[in-house]
């Protein structure tokens, strides 16, 4: 999830090498007709189409009866650190920072900064070390790449430098209206390649359909076939571990994608309730409202 230019490249040529076929009709460039042309004019989020919910309840809770939930404070948590730090790491070397040290010095002095921004998460159990380890972890990272790239190229210019320290974007916008979506914020997005990278805190099978609604919204304004994606697991283990699973955004990923999407805008458009499903997630910011099925 904090990639550096080496880890893109050795991607890309993993990218290059791997075969897949994926169908005309499945990009997002068929915005215009089925299956990706969308059921409905109303829009919804990636994570509305793929929340926790097996039935859409969630769906109607939040955008027909406007009822509101809470957020999962561990995912949350780690995001905003993680966008927050790379995007301080940049403000650094914009301001002129060119050496390593300085740089984690300036870093560990902004993080008593940020962490009042952390208070919101104090109900969650280590929350301030959580979020100091993905802070370091980002710092760590860049402050080591920030003395190779002066090293080799001693002469950059702010823009460049920063370009290869970090060389890829962080909460990439990318409107979504075509395909059915709001504008989605990508979490990470290689444009080398052109890749996107979703990260999360948890395992679940459906969290790889993500890559898929980001890559169709991408591929309808752009027109550039978007084929592979990383779901990035990240956990907190007295320190932060991170793994990437590099995936082809298949024909089936789409399909389920588009499938999930159009289950969804029905129920905005019908404004029918569509019940429990048999069991709900532990997690379900919704639970204390429908009593949800356990
Ligand atoms: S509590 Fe159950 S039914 Fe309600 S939104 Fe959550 S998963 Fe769906």
């Amino acid at each position: 999830m904090i990639f550096t230019l080496d880890q893109i490249a050795l991607y890309a040529k993993r990218a290059r090498s791997t075969p897949r076929s994926i169908s005309e009709e499945l990009r997002g460039w068929r915005w215009n007709e089925p299956p990706v042309f969308p059921s409905s004019s109303r829009t919804l989020g990636v994570s509305d189409v793929l929340s926790t919910c097996p039935t859409g309840r969630d769906v109607f809770l939040r955008y027909v009866k406007w009822v509101r939930s809470g957020t999962e404070p561990r995912g949350s948590l780690i995001h905003e650190t993680y966008a927050s730090a790379v995007e301080t790491v940049k403000r650094f070397i914009y301001e002129g920072v060119s050496d390593g040290n300085q740089l984690r010095s300036s870093m560990l002095e902004e993080f008593y900064t940020f962490m009042k921004r952390l208070d919101k998460y104090r109900d969650f159990p280590q929350y301030l070390e959580v979020g100091r380890a993905m802070w370091d972890y980002v710092s760590s990272v860049y402050s080591s790449e920030l003395d190779r790239a002066v090293q080799r190229s001693p002469f950059l210019a702010r823009d460049s430098l920063a370009s290869m320290i970090v060389p890829f974007f962080v909460e990439y916008p990318v409107d979504g209206s075509l395909v059915g979506l709001n504008q989605v914020r990508v979490d990470a997005f290689i444009p080398q390649i052109p890749m996107v990278a979703e990260m999360k805190t948890g395992v679940r099978k459906k969290y790889e359909l993500s890559l898929a609604g980001y890559a169709l919204a991408y591929e309808s304004n752009f027109e550039t076939p978007v084929d592979f994606g990383l779901l990035c697991y990240v956990k907190y283990e007295g320190r932060i571990n991170v793994r990437c699973d590099f995936k082809v955004i298949s024909d089936r990923m789409r399909e389920e994608f588009l499938e999930e999407r159009d289950k969804r805008l029905e129920i905005l458009d019908k404004e029918i309730d569509p019940g429990l499903p048999n069991f709900c997630d532990p997690h379900c910011p919704f639970l204390s409202v429908c009593g949800g099925k356990r």
